[in-house]
């Protein structure tokens, strides 16, 4: 039996982590979930909210499935999120933002696949208080890192059979650090010469995704401007509950939606798990249980083709209820 890690999170991250482990179980998926708690909850009892044993698990299993997780504001502790990319070197940051059939969005046709890197820029964590009046943060761009998520984005491209990579910056102001991520993007583009290039400004970026999303293919980025457009592509389709992503590296992947903990519904019952569950469904892929991914899909599909959505969606279904319609429908 597979063995997967499964680290389920805090806030609404039990209650969707439990569903989709009931919809996957349904399908008739056997999984060994090698379940590992972090975040918040841990901390009292194992003084770091990312112990070791969580790091090891997912070495081991080389393939994770990860709720949100919360790292609590101004206790000392690095953001959980940002320490696990770092300390297995997930590099890539994949965000796909696709129209989900029978879910109301303003625009139809957007298929957009959002590659963010995820090691540096302004999340390498490098600030200082210079006095009390003053702080700063650096923004670490590298050769090395940005070449690699350039070639990344080109070879997923290829894989996939999509057209265009667009590289989105801000060179002409942040001329050295952005320069290096719009100059690495230039170097690696020659080695894909069937690829369409393109290079747009983030926020020229930003008015013309909401204007007009269909245009854009894969956009590659720097991890900043990866993570505040993602998120508006994630309101391009639905909004946080229906936004999947993943993390991937040369080495491990950890599957994980784009929204955090919500903690303003933590236990209500109402949290959306569409987007663990895409997310799911995309790590299935990944091993290789395609037609069980498939299976899950459609009932996902089948589920809001009857008119049937969890209150983030504008309808009345509960996280279980919702579940229940999605497990009835395999
Ligand atoms: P973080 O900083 O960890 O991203 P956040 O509070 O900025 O956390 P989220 O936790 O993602 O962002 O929540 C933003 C809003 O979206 C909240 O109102 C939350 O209730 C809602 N939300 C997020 N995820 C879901 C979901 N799966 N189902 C329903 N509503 C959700």
């Amino acid at each position: 039996m597979t063995q997967i890690t499964l680290i389920n999170g805090d806030g609404i991250g039990p209650e969707i982590s439990q569903a989709v482990v009931k919809i996957i179980d349904a399908a008739g998926l056997k999984i060994d979930w090698d379940i590992q708690s972090a975040g918040a909850d841990v901390i009292e009892k194992e003084g770091t909210p990312l112990p070791e044993r969580v790091l090891d698990s997912v070495r081991n299993n080389k393939v994770a499935l990860k709720a949100p997780v919360t790292t609590p504001i101004g206790k000392g502790f690095r953001s959980v999120n940002v320490q696990l990319r770092k300390a297995l070197n997930l590099y890539a940051n994949i965000r796909p933002c696709k129209n989900i059939p029978n879910v109301k969005t303003k625009f139809d046709n957007v298929d957009i696949i959002v590659v963010r890197e995820n090691t540096e820029d302004l999340y390498a964590g490098i600030e200082k208080q210079i006095d009390s009046d003053t702080a700063e943060s650096i923004k670490l761009i590298t050769r090395n890192a940005s070449e690699r998520i350039c070639r990344f984005a080109f070879e997923y491209a290829l894989k996939n059979n999509r057209k265009e990579v667009c590289v989105v910056t801000k060179a002409n102001i942040m001329k050295l650090s952005d320069g290096l991520f719009l100059e690495s993007f230039r170097n690696v583009s020659k080695e894909y010469p069937n690829i369409i290039k393109r290079e747009i400004l983030v926020d020229n970026l930003c008015m013309q995704l909401v204007q007009n999303p269909s245009q854009f293919d894969v956009l590659v980025l720097p991890n900043l401007y990866g993570d505040i457009v993602s998120d508006l592509c994630a309101g391009l389709i639905g909004g946080l509950g229906v936004a999947q992503g993943a993390n991937i590296g040369d080495e491990y992947a950890v599957f994980e939606p784009v929204h955090g903990s919500a903690p303003d519904i933590k236990g209500l019952n109402k949290a959306n798990p569409t987007a663990l569950l895409l997310s799911a469904i995309e790590m299935l892929k990944y091993i290789g249980e395609d037609d069980f991914a498939y299976k899950i899909e459609k009932a996902l599909y089948k589920t809001f083709a009857s008119g049937l959505y969890t209150c983030d969606l504008g309808g009345n279904l509960s996280t279980t209820e919702f579940t229940n319609a999605i497990i009835n429908n395999i």
